[in-house]
């Protein structure tokens, strides 16, 4: 081929290209859009057609608009206006909507903006929420970073608006120290005897360096109600303080006293009868309580409202499990004081062990333990009383006369008498015997009572 039909043929080629582009062009542009070609739209705002309109040619149909926006959903959106023209030339053009949000996240706080920390700027987070008018909850995509003692929380969505808050830390310890007494907070001691300091428990925030002054003092010598005053001070000069009363009580004698004592109640066929029976007599008792099902709870608020005493003897009266170990003692013991509190709104500081103070099965759990336990017990501001009369109820005592002859061959008119019977199910002997019991002790000049904190401790010595 020679090179000038192959320059004719490339401008052939040239003018026809530009002649097709032109055709697409004219077709293209055929149709006008109103308003712009690509649209940014606020999420949730409303989407207003401008629509289009024709260029230079005439319809030969009405210009058709395809597509929709949903402006409540981030998102690009085509809509397409289409036409025919000389004929049946299908020509058209889209338009770009962009449903942006603009919106950026919130974060709050749990807590205040401005934290209190102790001087080593330990901080422990207290938390936040972070949300989005689009994303919802964005709680868990929010970063925290700590800078000196600022922190910043940020957090994104999903349309990359960013949000930064921050927490501002102040090294400043203004919190208090925590004390609790142990113990009663109003102790009796009988005139004569030790006062033993129960002690207390301090801890702060901040500083293992607490400072606990006590005021006051305590004569044992004296009959009175004395104050102890417990001030716990950190050594950024916060305190706390607690009162503590102690009477000293007389120590009147209890000689010829009879404290009928009832153990591992309340029953609801023994205790109904025996609180029947004591106040018709006009006796007043002491329960040992051991934990029952709660429907015979009401005994122990009758008990209680009928002037009697509330005494703790344990919550579940299992000795493998009361005797294994010191804390588990204490466990089982608060757990029936916490119950009798809840029953009467008084806390009880009246004990009595499982099988008394001079048991030998808790040797079996726990070798030393009673030796242990007598004098914590007392530490911990509990008077725990054993007995000196036994009705032998329950062991092999059969017989109502056998309960009766039991404690009236106990009782003596030179030592106070605390008697052990107990009102588990279905004790008829000894709800059969008490009537007779009382009476014997009215007409020989006993005179009855019920055990509160200023009774002289009645104990055992210690077998473990
Ligand atoms: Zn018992």
């Amino acid at each position: 081929m020679s090179k000038k039909v192959i320059k004719i043929t490339m401008i052939v080629t040239i003018i026809l290209t530009i002649f097709i582009l032109g055709v697409f062009a004219l077709l293209h542009y055929s149709i006008k859009l109103n308003g712009q070609k690509v649209v940014h739209l606020a999420l949730n705002a409303e989407y207003h057609e401008s629509g289009a309109e024709m260029n230079f040619f005439k319809p030969s149909s009405a210009i058709k608009v395809i597509g929709e926006v949903n402006s409540s959903k981030v998102g690009t959106y085509k809509i397409k206006y289409e036409t025919k023209i000389l004929g049946n030339i299908k020509v058209s053009r889209t338009r770009i909507v962009e449903v942006v949000d603009e919106i950026s996240p919130t974060i709050t706080l749990v807590g205040s903006e401005t934290v209190n920390v102790c001087d080593d700027g330990e901080y422990q987070e207290e938390g936040y929420e972070a949300t989005d008018n689009y994303d919802g909850d964005l709680t868990d995509k929010v970063v925290v970073e700590r800078e000196d003692d600022i922190i910043f929380y940020t957090v994104k969505d999903t349309s990359n608006n960013s949000v930064t808050i921050r927490r501002f830390l102040k090294r400043q310890d203004v919190e208090k120290p925590k004390l609790t007494l142990k113990g009663s907070t109003n102790m009796v001691v009988l005139v004569g005897s030790t006062y033993n300091e129960p002690g207390y428990e301090v801890s702060d925030n901040c500083t293992e360096k607490v400072e606990v002054k006590v005021d006051g003092k305590v004569d044992n010598k004296k009959v009175g109600t004395y104050t102890l005053t417990y001030t716990a001070t950190d050594e950024s000069g916060n305190s706390t303080s607690l009162k503590r009363t102690v009477r000293v009580a007389s120590n009147t004698s209890s000689k010829g006293v009879i404290y009928l004592t009832f153990d591992d109640g309340p029953s609801a066929t023994s205790t109904p009868k025996i609180l029947e029976i004591l106040k018709k007599k006009k006796v007043k008792a002491t329960f040992f309580v051991i934990n029952h099902d709660a429907s015979l709870d009401y005994l122990i608020k009758q008990e209680y409202d009928e002037g009697h005493t509330v005494a703790l003897h344990s919550y579940t009266h299992k000795y493998d499990k009361v005797y294994a170990s010191v804390d588990a003692y204490f466990k089982d013991l608060t757990k029936i004081q916490d119950k009798v509190e809840k029953i009467t709104g008084v806390k009880s500081y009246i004990s009595r062990f499982p099988g008394g103070s001079s048991n030998t099965i808790s040797r079996r759990y726990k070798k030393g333990i009673m030796t242990t336990l007598v004098k914590e017990v007392r530490d911990r501001g509990f008077h725990y009383f054993d007995w000196n009369v036994s009705s032998g109820d329950a062991g092999d005592v059969k017989t109502s006369d056998k309960v009766y002859k039991n404690v009236i061959n106990g009782l003596s008119k030179s030592r106070s008498n605390v008697v052990l019977m107990h009102d588990f199910a279905n004790n008829k002997k000894t709800v059969d015997a008490l009537e007779r019991i009382i009476d014997y002790g009215l007409e020989n000049g006993y005179v009855f009572d019920k055990i509160d904190m200023t009774t002289p401790m009645v104990t055992h010595g210690v077998n473990n």
